[in-house]
């Protein structure tokens, strides 16, 4: 029978990388770890591991140094791992602590620090893998909070939480795979909103989608905000143990958003989960790890810090706090700090569970005291060595900031579709977002725009939907570069402010053929003449 490429790595206690190696050695087409493999590919890559095995594991034993060095040269290396794993004696790094009270043998050795192979770019190999961070997104009232609540109960071990866990938009998860890091506000907003400062925090993205309801109007826009991200995603269909669950529909809801699940011969991961008995919340934080293990996460512990604020906040006793996710290099108490124009000195750090901590790592959410200004979410922190070196960045932060400020107030002139399609010649992608006041209109104008794709201009509707645009769709498409298509509805003035402060551009109309011929004419216009 046919199986599975992870679950027969998992039985041979091989890593991911290693057996998608071996297939591309064998020449076995594959999409994804999670595709099925033949029967007599089985066999084969039995025997194969079997001789590689004999020949590098023979009698070795995995070295555990006395001095704690990088992760990377204690973890054994994974051929080793079919043979029971000696307890590494040096603690590899907190994201490969297995699971208090769980029996560590029967843990696969972390997968994250061992090369599988000979490696190619040594010096890349080097840099340890971090844990990945998670978003979850999706409609209202389709599980997003239920099923973070569940993860954090379940996964956050109560003697650290004390009790009281405080919500400071993150939290780490501890899985037999390692730790995974959860943004905790759901939803798309937030999400976008740290994106739209320039700053990517989240590697995978979750889309929860109810099993008695199927893809709504707010799902259609997580699903476009992941994709403008490059995110992978994974969908959690979630409430499956309602009556009226149907999960199937779900699947072919997505497959018409050109989504196809992996058991319709699609990549798609999907994952029917309950928020509220629990029942896959398991696969869905394996298969987390499976995405992870491919996306081959990694930062490196000793480079320069860079981070991302989750949040940020004023408490009445301590005063401001923030929550930053650490990126690259460690932080310190004692650290300086630079935020967009500010800079604060770390007095206090704390972990998510509320533990003092006086460092962090990669991929660690830690809240923050020292900040004299509440930061904002999205904004990029840095470190600096000192107050002076602090102060230095910042005057060369406002400098460039007054230069684009002068620069925008010349620009100011709306750009003409024109300009937005670009030069005559080129293969050109325009991306669009919709909004229209019937669900008839939409479609509608989505068919007209179809047609109008040539071979020249690609048109890439990124998102299209009834009402008026959002804060949100201003976002999306000043990090997407698309235009604002409006028809029949108006931009409430707020949004029509934040579009020209973000310099993008949102076209109003009110007869469907105007639309439409200003999208043609200017799509010939694109197109060479051919003689
Ligand atoms: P959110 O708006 O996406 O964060 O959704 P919530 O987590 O607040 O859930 C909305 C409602 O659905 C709440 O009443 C939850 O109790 C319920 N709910 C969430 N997950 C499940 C589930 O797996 N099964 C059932 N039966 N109800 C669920």
């Amino acid at each position: 029978s046919k199986v599975r490429i992870y679950t027969l790595a998992k039985e041979l206690g091989v890593d991911n990388h290693k057996m998608l190696e071996i297939l591309d050695g064998l020449g076995v087409a594959y999409k994804s770890v999670s595709s099925t493999i033949e029967e007599d590919t089985v066999e084969l890559i039995k025997q194969i591991v079997a001789e590689e095995g004999a020949s590098v594991t023979g009698g070795e034993v995995a070295e555990t140094p006395a001095a704690a060095p990088d992760p990377a040269a204690v973890a054994p290396a994974a051929e080793q791992r079919e043979k029971p794993a000696p307890v590494p004696v040096v603690e590899p790094a907190p994201s490969q602590m297995p699971i208090e009270g769980q029996p560590t043998e029967a843990e696969p050795v972390p997968t994250e620090a061992a090369p599988a192979a000979p490696a190619p770019a040594a010096p890349a190999k080097e840099i340890p893998h971090r844990a990945p961070v998670v978003t979850i997104m999706g409609h209202v009232d389709h599980g997003k909070t239920s099923l973070l609540d569940y993860i954090r109960h379940t996964r956050v071990a109560a003697k650290e939480a004390g009790g009281i866990t405080q919500h400071v938009g993150a939290f780490e998860a501890k899985t037999s795979k390692g730790k995974i890091v959860f943004i905790d506000t759901p939803g798309h907003e937030a999400f976008t909103t740290i994106r739209a400062r320039g700053a990517n925090v989240a590697d995978i993205a979750i889309i929860v989608i109810a099993a008695d309801d199927s893809l709504m109007p707010q799902t259609r826009e997580a699903i476009a905000h992941a994709q403008a991200a490059k995110v992978p995603m994974i969908v959690a269909i979630n409430k499956v143990d309602l009556p009226q669950a149907d999960p199937e529909k779900v699947k072919t809801d997505l497959t018409q958003l050109n989504l196809v699940p992996e058991e319709y011969g699609g990549d798609l991961i999907v994952v029917p989960v309950s928020a509220k008995t629990g029942e896959g919340v398991e696969d869905l934080l394996e298969y987390i790890s499976l995405t992870a293990e491919l996306e081959d996460l990694r930062a490196d512990p000793k480079g320069n810090f860079g981070g991302v604020i989750i949040e940020g906040k004023v408490d009445k006793q301590a005063g401001v706090l923030a929550t930053v996710m650490v990126q690259e290099g460690t932080l310190h108490v004692g650290d300086f700090l630079v935020v967009g124009e500010n800079y604060g000195k770390i007095k206090a750090m704390t972990d998510s569970n509320g533990g003092r901590i006086k460092e962090a790592g990669p991929s660690t959410p830690v809240q923050i005291l020292g900040f004299s200004e509440v930061p904002s979410s999205g904004e990029k922190v840095q470190s600096a060595k000192n107050e002076h070196a602090a102060r230095e960045v910042i005057a060369q932060r406002v400098d460039v900031r007054r230069d684009e400020e002068d620069a925008r107030e010349r620009r100011k002139a709306q750009r003409s579709l024109e300009d937005i399609l670009g030069p005559i010649g080129e293969v050109r992608t325009v991306n669009l977002i919709l909004r229209a006041d019937t669900q008839g209109s939409v479609e509608a104008i989505q068919g007209i725009l179809a047609r109008k794709e040539s071979e020249e201009v690609k048109i890439n509707v990124m998102l299209a939907g009834i009402g008026a645009p959002t804060e949100g769709d201003v976002l999306l498409a000043s990090t997407a570069e698309a235009t604002i298509l409006c028809f029949s509805v108006t931009p409430s003035g707020a949004v029509t402010k934040m579009a020209e402060s973000k310099g993008v551009d949102i076209k109003s109309y009110r007869i469907i053929y105007e639309m439409i011929d200003e999208v043609d004419r200017l799509i010939k216009g694109n197109i060479e003449p051919v003689f």
